[in-house]
């Protein structure tokens, strides 16, 4: 039941919190305290330096989130609603964190409980359900970015082995990843994941942390080397054998990535809001200029459009009516509004916006990423351009 005292503290125009179950809305409070308590107090150092906070990462265990939208494994069973606040509150303090969890649950887990056999599923997912294995999805190459359908990654069967050449970049977790899903063709041109297990002592593979990111930077990115690497026949994930199979992954995570833009700016406009009430100049609040009102209110005003696209989109997903058309839709317009919404919120903080201790520059730098990744903005867009047209100007 509905309670006014205990409703929603963060920015809800719409009431769309009336319309959570008390499970949902549980687990979104709980979400939020973690990211209150614990990781908006501590992140800032890490991101600083370019460490991933590994203690921040492991205390997601207690929350029930790990593995998302998948059920059974030990793994959270969050319904489409629950995996979209998660991304959402986690957003509103920290990309990197919403990163480490989205490659993990979201791309990693995903990929193997959705293409996975019933055996690979039993035998990764457990272990990756209590983050004693972490996942890394591994699709983009130094030269197949936004092409990535022409992965250049190559898997051929020699005397009950895969064997992997090829070079992978960005990507997310590798550097500590237990199980690391590499996309590539094998001999006959079919697409598979091939899943390299503790890859670090995998003769053949080199990982290399990418540095200098402005931003996510407590996420780490990594560039991935394949020279012959080995792996047994039955690490080939059961299903796909055609990038469209991919696709399902692809499409949640487009799914996951317009919550997180949506809890990205969110967090950005709260904390605006907040300091234009606190700061004074000329012997007023700044929330008493009619400037200032003007972007908080075109802030509010894109963050409630945006959640409400999420929630009419967890609907979908829930009733299996999700599309490509409509995650890239959804995508490409929460991506662009979050890039905006927090350079607004930037520059309501004058020069402390600047300043990572007010986390909005840090929540600014986020949004490029989210602008890029799951299928840069561009790419998104042409595929809801194809939908409407029916004529593919992507190729
Ligand atoms: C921080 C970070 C984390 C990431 N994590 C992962 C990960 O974990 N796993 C993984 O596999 N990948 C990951 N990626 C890779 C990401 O998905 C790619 O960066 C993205 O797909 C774009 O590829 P690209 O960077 O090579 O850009 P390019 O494809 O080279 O594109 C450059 C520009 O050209 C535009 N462009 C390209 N083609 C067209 C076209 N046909 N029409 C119009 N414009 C076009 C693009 O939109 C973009 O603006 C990550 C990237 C980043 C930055």
């Amino acid at each position: 039941m509905f309670d006014e005292k205990t409703a929603y503290s963060g920015l809800d125009f719409f009431k769309l919190d009336n319309f959570l179950t008390d499970k949902q809305r549980d687990l979104r409070n709980r979400v939020q305290e973690y990211v209150q308590t614990t990781v908006l107090p501590n992140i800032n150092p890490y991101w600083e330096n370019a460490e991933f906070p590994r203690d921040i990462a492991m205390g997601l265990r207690d929350l029930g989130i790990i593995g998302g939208m998948i059920r059974g494994y030990g793994s959270a069973g969050l319904d489409p609603m629950e995996m979209g606040l998660v991304k959402y509150e986690l957003a509103k303090g920290d990309g990197s964190i919403n990163t480490f969890f989205g490659v993990h649950s979201g791309l990693a887990m995903g990929s193997i409980g959705l293409l996975g056999s019933d055996e690979q599923r039993e035998r990764w997912l457990p272990a990756m359900s209590h983050l004693e294995k972490i996942g890394a999805f591994a699709l983009t190459e130094p030269t197949q970015g936004s092409d990535a359908v022409n992965v250049q990654t190559t898997a051929r069967l020699e005397n009950g082995q895969w064997v992997l050449n090829g070079a992978k970049r960005w990507i997310g977790n590798a550097s500590i990843a237990g199980i690391l899903i590499i996309w590539a063709r094998d001999e006959d041109g079919k697409f598979g994941g091939f899943v390299i297990e503790d890859p670090q002592n995998v003769e053949g593979v080199e990982i290399e942390v990418i540095e200098g990111k402005i931003g996510k930077r407590a996420v780490l990115n990594a560039d991935i080397r394949l020279n012959n690497v080995r792996i047994p026949e039955e690490n080939r994930l059961a299903k796909p054998r055609s990038f469209k199979d991919v696709g399902k992954v692809l499409v949640l995570g487009r799914y996951g990535v317009a919550w997180e833009a949506a809890g990205c700016a969110a967090g950005a406009f709260e904390m605006a809001l907040k300091y234009a009430k606190e700061r004074e100049q000329f012997g007023k609040p700044l929330a008493a200029r009619q400037l200032i009102q003007q972007k908080l209110v075109e802030m509010a005003t894109e963050v409630t459009a945006m959640q409400l696209i999420c929630f009419q989109m967890a609907q979908l997903v829930a009733a299996n009516q999700l599309t490509d058309a409509i995650a890239s839709m959804a995508k490409y317009n929460n991506a662009r509004k979050a890039r905006y919404v927090t350079q607004l919120a930037r520059e309501t903080l004058g020069g402390n916006g600047i300043l990572i201790e007010n986390h909005i520059a840090r929540l600014m730098t986020d949004a490029e990423i989210i602008y890029t990744y799951e299928g840069t903005n561009e790419i998104n867009m042409l595929l809801v351009g194809r939908e409407l047209t029916g004529i593919n100007a992507i190729v």
